[in-house]
């Protein structure tokens, strides 16, 4: 790797980037962004050595690497554009929270080109003057190769995760978008409609957000997240999201159940039960 690029110069382009930086990547580091603010703010922080807001630029920075990392839906037509200007040897892989169907869909752009990845790292702030160099330390990064995937590029992929202090797990594509559908992008949903819940029930006596406590605002940190972003996610990991949902209202009904008649014993005990599975991934 000797020219970087990354799309979406946001938080976690930024913090692609200052990670690199900080474990001893030399090369360049150029950014393509559609937004010019993004793009001043790389190149005045460090976090790129150049940025452009023309995709067609971003080419005749000839990338070796390129890392896309603006919101999902928008990585099938940059990738067409891209796929038409950049080098054949170029690796390009991703950080989008949805792999799935996404994947063959940039893998029938780009061919052999394309890695899948996710970093299961991030925090609920955007842009790119919130990079953190030391965001993937430690934390999984989940790679989607299928039998397509070239086995080269996968482990120079591999490889560069490694080198930023990630963990890095293979997993289908169709499986990661089932698992992170309960695990990250429900209790987002959750998150957002809490915050609603409390917007549509309080009244002209009453403003609900007065007193809010710190369960509530640690529960609902992550609807502090950009909008774009997890309408994105909602909308191409929606098959799964609709399930996740589903799961969590019949769970909800259970608990209703049990108060609405008072079953002090199987509240306790499915309390209890929900409790000690909490516990175990502490
Ligand atoms: P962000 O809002 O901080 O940054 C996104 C950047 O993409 C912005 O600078 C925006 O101007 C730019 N952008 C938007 N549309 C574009 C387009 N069409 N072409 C070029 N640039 C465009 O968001 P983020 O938190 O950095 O998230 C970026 C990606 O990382 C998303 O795909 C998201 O699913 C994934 N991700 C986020 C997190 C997290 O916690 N934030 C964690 C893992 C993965």
């Amino acid at each position: 790797m000797e020219r970087v690029l990354i799309v979406g110069v946001g938080f976690m382009g930024g913090s692609f980037a200052s990670a690199l930086r900080k474990h001893g990547y030399k090369g360049k580091i150029y950014g393509y962004d559609i937004n010019p603010e993004s793009i001043r703010k790389g190149e005045d922080l460090g976090i790129i050595d150049r940025g452009t807001t023309i995709l067609y630029e971003a080419g005749e920075f000839n990338p070796d690497f390129v890392m896309l990392s603006s919101p999902v839906r928008t990585f099938p037509e940059i990738a067409k554009r891209l796929g038409e200007i950049l080098d054949e040897e170029v690796i390009v892989t991703d950080q989008g929270s949805v792999k799935g169907s996404l994947v063959y869909e940039l893998e029938d752009i780009l061919g052999s080109k394309y890695v899948g990845g996710h970093p299961i790292a991030g925090t609920e702030k955007s842009g790119v003057e919130f990079s953190m160099s030391d965001l993937y330390e430690g934390k999984k990064v989940i790679l989607t190769p299928t039998e397509k995937t070239d086995k080269e590029r996968l482990e120079v992929v591999r490889r560069v995760w490694e080198s930023v202090g990630g963990i890095v797990e293979y997993m289908d594509p169709f499986l990661h978008d089932y698992v992170f559908g309960v695990v990250s992008h429900l209790p987002h949903a959750v998150a957002f409609s809490l915050v609603d819940t409390l917007i549509r029930m309080s009244t002209k006596e009453v403003d609900l957000f007065k007193y809010p406590g710190g369960g509530f605002k640690d529960f609902t940190r992550i609807a502090k997240s950009d909008p774009v972003m997890w309408r994105d996610i909602f909308l191409a990991n929606k098959e799964n999201l609709l399930r996740s949902i589903d799961g969590f209202i019949e769970s909800l009904n259970y608990l209703r159940k049990l108060v609405e008649e008072e079953k002090e014993e199987e509240l306790t005990e499915f309390l209890n039960e929900v409790k000690t599975k909490r516990m175990e991934i502490d």
